[in-house]
């Protein structure tokens, strides 16, 4: 059966390199984005120079009336949906718990933690057995933060990571018996646009030597765990959170 895979936030980082992956390898893809407009295009376009199909979808993940519309624009683009890779998510900026600003805390609430329960909420309408569906995969994007709690510095995006995980293990247990597995990897310092957008554009320069490994991850390393979890190849794989953190717990 041929595959038809939303990738949120899909237009940089580890995103773009999960939504090239799943084209390479043969799959249809909504490359999902907010502001990168020509991003998106460019990875629409590596996705159709290696002979996939794509389609870029402006939607932000925390508004409900996006998420349906980009779920609904990838039925009428490539018919039943066979995946999901909840991925987009931003940091927030980095500061103490004590200077939280509500508005800045209830937009990460929104963008990691909402958007990933509205789009689980359409997958599962679409996949479900149940419901008439042909089964399928979700796998969310977490943060290894989920485990260490981003001690001063991220501490609520850390804890709307945490929910991810909570989320994907109930979603995966609810929806076992209806063709859906539910997984999730936890990347721990990837070499992407996050930091600086984050208020640490220093950060894998600063961090990466303090790694067990010595070093960050590049993007398609995630997405290699990321398209695996989607994969056939783990079909017996589901509740399952798998640390892509290059050692660190
Ligand atoms: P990134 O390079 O900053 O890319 C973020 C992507 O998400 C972009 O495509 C962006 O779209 C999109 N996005 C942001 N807000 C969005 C919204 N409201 N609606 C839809 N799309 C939105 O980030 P990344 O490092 O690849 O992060 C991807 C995921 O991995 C995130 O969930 C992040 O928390 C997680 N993660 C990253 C690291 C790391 O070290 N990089 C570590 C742990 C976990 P635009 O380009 O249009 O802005």
């Amino acid at each position: 059966m041929r595959q038809v895979v939303i990738v949120t936030g899909a237009s940089r980082g580890i995103g773009a390199a999960t939504a090239r992956l799943l084209g390479r390898q043969g799959a249809d893809v909504v490359v999902n984005y907010t502001q990168a407009e020509a991003a998106a295009a460019a990875v629409v376009a590596d996705i159709a120079s290696a002979g996939g199909r794509a389609i870029a979808v402006r939607a932000d993940m925390a508004e409900e009336a996006d998420i349906v519309r980009m779920f609904a624009a990838c039925d009428d683009a490539f018919g039943p949906l066979t995946g999901l890779v909840n991925n987009a998510g931003i940091g927030g900026q980095k500061h103490r718990v004590e200077e939280t600003v509500l508005d800045d805390m209830m937009r990460l609430l929104r963008v990691n933690l909402g958007g990933v329960i509205l789009c689980t909420r359409e997958a599962v309408r679409r996949m479900s057995k149940r419901l008439g569906g042909n089964g399928g995969a979700i796998v969310n994007v977490s943060s290894i933060g989920a485990v260490t709690g981003s001690p001063n510095a991220w501490t609520d995006y850390a804890a709307t990571k945490g929910g991810v995980d909570t989320l994907t293990i109930g979603v995966a247990t609810e929806t076992v018996g209806y063709g859906i597995r539910v997984n999730g990897v936890r990347p721990g310092l990837i070499d992407t646009d996050i930091h600086a957008s984050s208020g640490m554009p220093d950060r894998v320069a600063r961090f990466a030597a303090k790694m067990p490994m010595g070093r960050a991850a590049q993007p398609e390393e995630v997405a290699e765990a990321i398209a695996f979890l989607l994969s056939y190849k783990a079909s017996y794989i589901t509740g399952t959170i798998v640390d892509v953190a290059g050692g660190v717990r």
